[in-house]
């Protein structure tokens, strides 16, 4: 074929790349574990492989437009109006529908660094302008979030909490004060895509946030504690003004009838489902004192995952990892990043840790 003279984008080659977690490779002893990607390691609720089997008959047909059952069972769920809701093929195709719908061409979006890789992807491709303002000891810089609002009158600012990839989260009382004083007519994005591991006291209620603030947007998914990561289905909760321009944006169809009976029976099972998100706290508090107890600096993790900043030496941990059957996300020159996963996963991390160390 003759080569394509067809003119694509400017900023094409800029673009950071989106890595996903890398499978799981076999170990020398023909063992492998994925802890790559910060799912759960359980297989999908019976229940919920029902309702996708029962629903998969009906596939001839386009699902609802809005996704409005899956809308009004999380309305009745989160004590929230239903117009208040927008649903999605995952949460992070409602950071790119929010980015679309509230900010223009070159304007601003502050978001902490290093936090979820596809902010600053999503961001460059609707074309604002990020805004990268670097955590202290791991945790948001809330104040110096807040200065880079009012510095580049962002449109936008994004808040991950517990953040990916370090685990920390940020407080209520925090987060108040953070409201307080960013501009009301910047949209605060609070992304709790984990929130359900984060077993702290005094953490921010999210919803009750978007209810009562006309600036405040909060993103959850089924994709980490409903363990329904391959289904991809997320929601925005946000002010009525905000979610009905996002309707305006969006494309139809987003979340498939499959996607929507699942996410509707994830609820419904979900005190079952909780028991799992438990055990995985457990897991997680258990992981992280065992290699404190080999001497690893570790800050403390709200999510289903431990961050061990190992700046350059980070990769020759992946290496050894690797080795022994273990694939986890690495930040080469900044730190790795494990998926609390099965209990002899974990039990294999720490003996390669122990051996690395
Ligand atoms: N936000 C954060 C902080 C995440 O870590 C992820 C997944 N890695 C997402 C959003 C996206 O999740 P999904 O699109 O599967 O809902």
């Amino acid at each position: 074929m003759q080569m394509s003279q067809v003119q694509l984008r400017n900023d094409l080659d800029e673009l950071p790349a989106y890595l996903a977690g890398k499978p799981a490779l076999m170990g020398s002893d023909q063992r492998s574990f994925k802890l790559s990607a910060n799912e759960l390691p359980w297989p999908v609720d019976p229940a919920v492989t029902d309702a996708i089997m029962a629903a998969a008959s009906g596939l001839n047909r386009y699902p609802d437009q809005i996704g409005a059952r899956l809308v009004s069972r999380l309305a009745t769920e989160l004590s929230v109006a239903a117009d208040r809701i927008v649903v999605g093929g995952g949460s992070i195709s409602l950071v790119q529908l929010l980015l679309q719908t509230v900010a223009d061409p070159g304007d601003a979006v502050v978001y902490a660094w290093r936090s979820y890789e596809a902010y600053p992807i999503v961001i460059s491709t609707s074309r604002a302008r990020p805004v990268p303002v670097p955590l202290r000891d791991h945790r948001h810089d809330l104040p110096s979030m807040v200065e880079a609002v009012r510095r580049t009158h962002a449109r936008i600012v994004i808040v991950c909490s517990p953040n990916n990839p370090t685990g920390a989260a940020v407080t209520a009382a925090e987060l108040d004060e953070f409201i307080a004083a960013v501009p009301t007519d910047c949209l605060i994005v609070l992304d709790e895509a984990y929130i359900e591991f984060d077993s702290a006291v005094g953490r921010p209620e999210g919803i009750a946030l978007a209810r009562r603030h006309a600036n405040v947007a909060v993103l959850r998914t089924f994709s980490k504690a409903h363990g329904l990561a391959g289904l991809r289905v997320g929601y925005c909760v946000a002010p009525s003004r905000i979610t009905a321009a996002l309707r305006q944006v969006t494309l139809p169809f987003t979340v498939s009838a499959v996607a929507e009976a699942a996410a509707i029976t994830a609820l419904d099972v979900w005190a079952r489902q909780r028991e799992r998100v438990v055990e995985i706290i457990a897991r997680r508090d258990r992981f992280a004192d065992g290699l404190r107890r080999m001497g690893f600096d570790i800050p403390d993790s709200y999510g289903n995952f431990v961050w061990l900043p190992l700046g350059e030496a980070s990769a020759s941990l992946d290496d050894a990892l690797r080795a022994s059957g273990i694939s986890v996300r690495t930040f080469p020159g900044d730190g790795v990043r494990i998926t609390i996963g099965e209990p002899d996963a974990m039990d294999a991390v720490l003996a390669v840790a122990r051996g690395w160390r």
